[in-house]
């Protein structure tokens, strides 16, 4: 069995660099380090990062003291000025390109643009934007929900950085239809597309695919659903412990995936079992054959080769499961 790798799979730029900067202030840092909301949508690299001694706040309500990491989605200036008045050493690991998006929506408030977010109004990375316009941009999700924007003078939209192009697209043709002055800034980054559609492809190529990241991830699910509606069987697993053998019977080749927040070493350890399940099936394989036997039925005439000869009897073996006793009263030499 072949294990073909998406050519896009597993950490995205600014959840590695969030990850290597988190275990960065480990190494650098005195006294408790927190990170506000969970740092990495991966129950197993969240237990690495606990074990580390990182520990997740959801309100900077329940500190006083420490280092802070803001996590890749960001957070809006209320909670940095919060964490700076309370004397927290901040550690920002807001990826560049959300950063980016908080930037082009705080300038557009400021030029006096009306602000439209394109995404989902409860990702965390949402409320981080909305918080960079002071709480006054609006959250569409799709260009349904854009027909309901009154008209402004002049309207600046911005996108989540997840947001598939064709989406934000749709929410810019609405609004432009209804409004003179449009300013769109795609800040979609290409990560979440290309891994899709690195996916995608590859469960169009293979017999069986797995896909590897926490169940509570937005973009592994999506991967998941991507990979099963090629119609190839796609298996979902967090860890390599709950592969399954029997899903491989037979399989020759099988794709790997695995969502942006997925540590390269799941990926490694899910590789190397299934490799080992290839071992194993093989075997199994080998084994059924050399046991394999000829179904005998009454009046065949079968050749076989004479193994035994005993006072009594011959023993004939004849590629069934047993060999055959003939008595010797029973042959006749010519
Ligand atoms: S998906 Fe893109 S924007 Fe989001 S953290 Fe990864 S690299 Fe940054």
């Amino acid at each position: 069995m072949e294990v073909r790798v998406a050519a896009k799979a597993g950490f995205c730029f600014g959840v590695k660099r969030a990850m290597e900067m988190a275990l960065d202030t480990v190494l650098k840092k005195e006294g408790p380090i927190f990170s506000l909301g969970l740092l990495i949508h991966n129950p197993q690299a969240v237990e690495y990062l606990a074990k580390k001694g990182i520990k997740e706040i959801n309100d900077l309500d329940e500190i006083n003291e420490g280092t802070l990491i803001i996590r890749s989605h960001g957070v809006g200036p209320g909670s940095l000025h919060i964490a700076r008045d309370k004397g927290l050493d901040i550690v920002d690991a807001t990826c560049p390109f959300v950063r980016r998006a908080q930037v082009l929506a705080s300038d557009l408030i400021s030029e006096g643009y009306q602000v439209v977010v394109v995404g989902d109004r409860k990702h965390p990375e949402v409320q981080g934007i909305i918080g960079w316009t002071a709480g006054k941009a609006i959250v569409v999700e799709n260009a349904e929900e854009a027909v309901f924007i009154d008209q402004y003078r002049k309207i600046g939209v911005v996108a989540q950085t997840t947001q598939p192009l064709e989406n934000f697209e749709a929410v810019i043709k609405v609004i432009s239809e209804r409004n003179k002055e449009v300013r769109a800034c795609n800040t979609i980054c290409s990560a979440t597309s290309e891994r899709q559609q690195a996916a995608s492809e590859l469960a169009r190529q293979v017999d069986a695919m797995v896909v590897v990241g926490g169940k509570n991830s937005a973009n592994t699910r999506k991967l998941f659903s991507l990979c099963s509606k090629s119609g190839t069987p796609t298996f979902l697993v967090e860890t390599a412990g709950e592969l399954n053998q029997a899903w491989f019977q037979g399989v020759k080749v099988v794709g790997l995936t695995a969502g942006a927040s997925t540590p390269d070493w799941i990926i490694e350890e899910v590789k190397s079992r299934m490799s080992e399940f290839e071992e194993m099936n093989n075997r199994e394989e080998g084994m059924e054959e050399a046991v394999e036997v000829k179904a005998v039925r009454n009046g065949q005439v079968l050749k076989g080769m004479v193994v035994h000869v005993g006072q009594d009897e011959v023993m004939v073996d004849v590629g069934a499961k047993s060999e055959g006793v003939i008595p010797i009263r029973e042959l006749s030499c010519c």
